[in-house]
């Protein structure tokens, strides 16, 4: 059941991004093609450097790409202007950061419904109820952000990327500000939401314990794919990315040979 295969949440076709012109160009994305499907929760990893925020921003139609296609529910979404990235963004991609972005002014209730509020909608109140329950806010919703731990602050930002029930969500080092008991339980959350609400996650992390609870870890490196683990465990993450840094740190020190 787990490795069947699911529809297309949103895939890169041949996907370029070069940053500046000529012989200063730096090659971010150097062809890239990959499928992400839905209801799956992914990691992206590689050293710094090696494009995965690149890959993330083109996705989300936040940069350009130099050429290729992504294709979102159905669009190329490299074909499309401001106005309909700005629509696409707002209603159909959720965003978590690693320093959750909560307004401090507003109670948890409020900071979760506010990407609704802003857009005049009115909450889906099942859901609301059922994404608190999942993430386990609901003694917390009168709570302001510095009345909550980081974990409770994030998982508050993990709530309001998902209240307009977007087909995919991308999550940028969720847990890069967290100590290691908050990050386990923001991990096991946001897996919980892929696993019981169907939300399809693209996270980026440098973190190979918080990549084991992805169902697919991605590598990176120098703006390709470099390698694509099924049911990734941290050990073998570990020792993927440590073998990258290796080839990457001989490929700079004798570029003829590597
Ligand atoms: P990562 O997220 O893996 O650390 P990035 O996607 O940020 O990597 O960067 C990939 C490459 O593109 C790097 O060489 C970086 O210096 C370069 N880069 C990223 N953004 C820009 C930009 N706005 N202008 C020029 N170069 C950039």
């Amino acid at each position: 059941m787990d490795d069947m295969v699911n529809p297309t949440a949103i895939e890169a076709i041949d996907l370029v991004k070069d940053y500046g012109e000529g012989d200063t160009a730096v090659h971010a994305l150097r062809g890239v093609n990959v499928r992400f499907e839905q209801g799956r929760f992914t990691a992206i990893m590689g050293p710094s450097g090696s494009g995965k925020s690149t890959l993330m921003h083109t996705l989300a139609g936040l940069d350009s790409a130099t050429s290729g296609r992504i294709i979102f529910d159905g669009a190329d979404i490299t074909t499309m202007n401001d106005n309909q990235l700005t629509l696409l963004r707002r209603h159909r991609i959720g965003f978590i950061f690693q320093s959750f972005n909560l307004l401090p002014m507003f109670s948890a209730e409020q900071n979760i419904l506010m990407p609704l509020t802003l857009a005049g909608e009115k909450p889906d109140r099942r859901w609301f109820d059922q994404l608190v329950r999942t993430l386990g806010l609901k003694e917390r919703l009168d709570h302001r952000p510095n009345e909550l731990s980081g974990g409770q602050q994030q998982r508050v930002a993990i709530a309001r990327a998902l209240i307009t029930k977007p087909s995919l969500v991308f999550a940028d080092e969720p847990t890069g500000n967290l100590d290691s008991v908050s990050s386990a339980e923001v991990l096991s959350f946001l897996k919980q939401s892929v696993k019981e609400l169907g939300q399809t996650i693209i996270m980026v992390t440098h973190d190979a314990v918080a990549a084991s609870y992805a169902d697919r870890a991605i590598v990176f490196a120098d703006g390709r794919i470099v390698a694509d683990v099924p049911h990734p465990n941290a050990e073998q993450m570990n020792e993927l990315l440590m073998a990258e840094r290796e080839r990457a740190t001989r490929a700079a020190v004798a570029p003829s040979i590597a």
